[in-house]
Protein backbone atom coordinates (compact mmCIF):
# COMPACT_ATOMS: atom_id res chain seq x y z
CA UNK A 1 0.00 0.00 0.00
CA UNK A 2 1.11 3.86 -1.07
CA UNK A 3 3.21 5.45 1.52
CA UNK A 4 3.98 9.69 2.25
CA UNK A 5 5.59 11.37 4.82
CA UNK A 6 4.13 14.07 6.73
CA UNK A 7 6.17 16.32 9.07
CA UNK A 8 4.55 18.20 12.08
CA UNK A 9 5.98 22.03 11.54
CA UNK A 10 7.82 23.79 14.50
CA UNK A 11 4.22 25.68 14.50
CA UNK A 12 2.07 22.82 15.25
CA UNK A 13 4.74 21.37 17.59
CA UNK A 14 4.86 25.16 19.29
CA UNK A 15 0.83 25.15 19.37
CA UNK A 16 0.28 21.99 21.10
CA UNK A 17 -1.17 20.79 18.20
CA UNK A 18 0.26 17.20 17.97
CA UNK A 19 -1.77 15.04 19.32
CA UNK A 20 -5.06 17.00 17.28
CA UNK A 21 -3.23 16.44 14.25
CA UNK A 22 -1.91 12.70 14.38
CA UNK A 23 -5.41 12.30 15.47
CA UNK A 24 -6.84 13.44 12.08
CA UNK A 25 -4.53 11.06 10.48
CA UNK A 26 -5.98 7.84 12.96
CA UNK A 27 -9.47 8.74 12.59
CA UNK A 28 -9.50 9.19 8.51
CA UNK A 29 -7.86 5.33 8.50
CA UNK A 30 -4.78 5.88 7.66
CA UNK A 31 -1.35 3.60 9.77
CA UNK A 32 1.34 5.30 11.03
CA UNK A 33 4.24 3.43 9.88
CA UNK A 34 6.96 5.33 11.12
CA UNK A 35 7.43 8.53 13.38
CA UNK A 36 10.86 10.15 15.24
CA UNK A 37 11.00 13.61 16.70
CA UNK A 38 14.45 15.38 14.38
CA UNK A 39 16.21 18.23 14.76
CA UNK A 40 16.28 19.84 10.98
CA UNK A 41 19.68 20.89 9.75
CA UNK A 42 20.17 23.54 7.23
CA UNK A 43 21.56 20.81 4.91
CA UNK A 44 18.98 18.70 4.73
CA UNK A 45 16.11 21.90 4.12
CA UNK A 46 18.29 22.86 1.29
CA UNK A 47 17.69 19.91 -0.44
CA UNK A 48 13.98 19.02 1.14
CA UNK A 49 12.99 22.96 -0.29
CA UNK A 50 15.32 22.91 -2.80
CA UNK A 51 12.54 23.66 -5.63
CA UNK A 52 11.80 26.99 -3.70
CA UNK A 53 15.45 28.17 -3.74
CA UNK A 54 15.08 31.40 -5.62
CA UNK A 55 11.64 32.57 -3.58
CA UNK A 56 11.72 35.56 -1.46
CA UNK A 57 11.11 33.69 1.39
CA UNK A 58 13.79 30.76 0.90
CA UNK A 59 15.61 31.60 3.87
CA UNK A 60 12.73 32.53 6.04
CA UNK A 61 11.33 29.08 5.80
CA UNK A 62 14.35 27.50 6.72
CA UNK A 63 14.91 29.46 9.66
CA UNK A 64 10.94 28.67 10.42
CA UNK A 65 11.50 24.89 10.09
CA UNK A 66 14.71 24.68 12.99
CA UNK A 67 12.79 27.27 15.68
CA UNK A 68 12.83 23.70 17.46
CA UNK A 69 11.86 19.73 16.64
CA UNK A 70 10.05 18.69 14.14
CA UNK A 71 7.90 15.40 13.91
CA UNK A 72 8.47 12.80 11.05
CA UNK A 73 5.59 10.05 10.20
CA UNK A 74 5.25 8.19 7.34
CA UNK A 75 1.66 7.59 7.02
CA UNK A 76 0.11 4.42 4.64
CA UNK A 77 -3.29 3.89 3.28
CA UNK A 78 -4.96 3.25 -0.29
CA UNK A 79 -3.48 7.01 -2.58
CA UNK A 80 -2.33 7.82 0.76
CA UNK A 81 -0.48 11.05 -0.22
CA UNK A 82 -3.56 12.18 -2.42
CA UNK A 83 -5.71 11.27 0.98
CA UNK A 84 -3.35 13.59 3.38
CA UNK A 85 -2.96 16.46 0.95
CA UNK A 86 -6.81 16.49 0.80
CA UNK A 87 -6.93 16.40 4.85
CA UNK A 88 -4.06 18.67 5.19
CA UNK A 89 -5.65 21.24 2.45
CA UNK A 90 -3.67 24.17 0.48
CA UNK A 91 -0.55 25.93 1.65
CA UNK A 92 -1.88 29.82 2.69
CA UNK A 93 -3.88 28.66 5.57
CA UNK A 94 -5.95 31.65 5.46
CA UNK A 95 -7.70 30.29 2.03
CA UNK A 96 -7.63 26.50 3.10
CA UNK A 97 -10.59 25.27 3.11
CA UNK A 98 -12.57 24.87 6.92
CA UNK A 99 -12.21 21.38 8.02
CA UNK A 100 -8.11 20.71 6.97
CA UNK A 101 -5.74 20.71 9.17
CA UNK A 102 -4.45 24.07 7.89
CA UNK A 103 -8.09 25.53 7.18
CA UNK A 104 -8.44 24.72 10.93
CA UNK A 105 -5.67 25.65 12.62
CA UNK A 106 -2.96 28.24 10.45
CA UNK A 107 -3.39 32.15 9.51
CA UNK A 108 -0.37 32.10 7.15
CA UNK A 109 1.21 30.95 3.97
CA UNK A 110 4.80 30.01 5.88
CA UNK A 111 3.10 28.91 9.63
CA UNK A 112 0.67 26.19 8.15
CA UNK A 113 1.40 23.32 10.83
CA UNK A 114 2.40 20.49 8.66
CA UNK A 115 4.67 19.23 5.48
CA UNK A 116 2.87 16.40 2.89
CA UNK A 117 4.51 14.70 0.08
CA UNK A 118 2.38 16.04 -2.87
CA UNK A 119 2.78 12.62 -5.15
CA UNK A 120 3.70 9.25 -4.40
CA UNK A 121 6.76 9.84 -6.00
CA UNK A 122 8.15 12.70 -3.84
CA UNK A 123 6.85 10.91 -1.00
CA UNK A 124 9.09 7.95 -2.07
CA UNK A 125 12.20 10.20 -2.35
CA UNK A 126 11.09 12.45 1.03
CA UNK A 127 10.37 9.00 3.20
CA UNK A 128 14.15 7.99 2.31
CA UNK A 129 15.36 11.37 2.98
CA UNK A 130 14.02 11.23 6.76
CA UNK A 131 14.01 7.49 7.29
CA UNK A 132 16.13 4.59 7.77
CA UNK A 133 14.71 1.09 6.42
CA UNK A 134 14.34 -0.49 9.56
CA UNK A 135 12.18 2.81 11.11
CA UNK A 136 9.35 2.24 9.01
CA UNK A 137 7.08 -0.84 10.61
CA UNK A 138 5.07 -3.30 8.17
CA UNK A 139 2.45 -4.51 11.08
CA UNK A 140 -1.13 -5.24 10.29
CA UNK A 141 -4.34 -3.37 11.19
CA UNK A 142 -6.44 -5.47 13.20
CA UNK A 143 -9.07 -2.69 11.68
CA UNK A 144 -8.80 -3.19 8.01
CA UNK A 145 -11.76 -5.31 6.90
CA UNK A 146 -13.97 -2.13 8.53
CA UNK A 147 -11.84 0.38 6.91
CA UNK A 148 -12.30 -0.49 3.30
CA UNK A 149 -13.27 -3.48 0.61
CA UNK A 150 -10.62 -6.13 0.27
CA UNK A 151 -11.22 -5.29 -3.78
CA UNK A 152 -9.75 -1.54 -2.97
CA UNK A 153 -6.64 -2.81 -1.42
P1 LIG B 1 3.25 22.91 0.31
O1 LIG B 1 3.87 22.85 1.68
O2 LIG B 1 1.77 23.18 0.38
O3 LIG B 1 3.59 21.69 -0.54
P2 LIG B 1 5.24 24.51 -1.15
O4 LIG B 1 6.03 23.28 -1.43
O5 LIG B 1 4.94 25.43 -2.29
O6 LIG B 1 3.84 24.18 -0.46
O7 LIG B 1 5.99 25.38 -0.05
C1 LIG B 1 6.69 24.78 1.00
C2 LIG B 1 6.51 25.61 2.24
O8 LIG B 1 7.08 26.91 2.05
C3 LIG B 1 5.05 25.89 2.60
O9 LIG B 1 4.42 24.82 3.28
C4 LIG B 1 5.18 27.13 3.46
O10 LIG B 1 5.58 26.81 4.79
C5 LIG B 1 6.31 27.88 2.74
N1 LIG B 1 5.72 28.85 1.79
C6 LIG B 1 5.15 28.58 0.59
N2 LIG B 1 4.71 29.72 0.01
C7 LIG B 1 5.03 30.73 0.87
C8 LIG B 1 4.85 32.15 0.86
N3 LIG B 1 4.27 32.77 -0.16
N4 LIG B 1 5.29 32.85 1.93
C9 LIG B 1 5.90 32.24 2.97
N5 LIG B 1 6.11 30.91 3.05
C10 LIG B 1 5.67 30.16 2.01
Amino acid sequence: MEKTLVILKPSCVQRALIGEVISRFEKKGLRLAGMKMIQLTDAVLNEHYAHLKDKPFFQRIKNSMRVCPVIVQCWEGIDAAKVVRSLIGITDGRGAAAGTIRGDFSMSAQENIVHASDSAESAGIELTRFFAKDEIFDYKLSTLAHLCASEEI
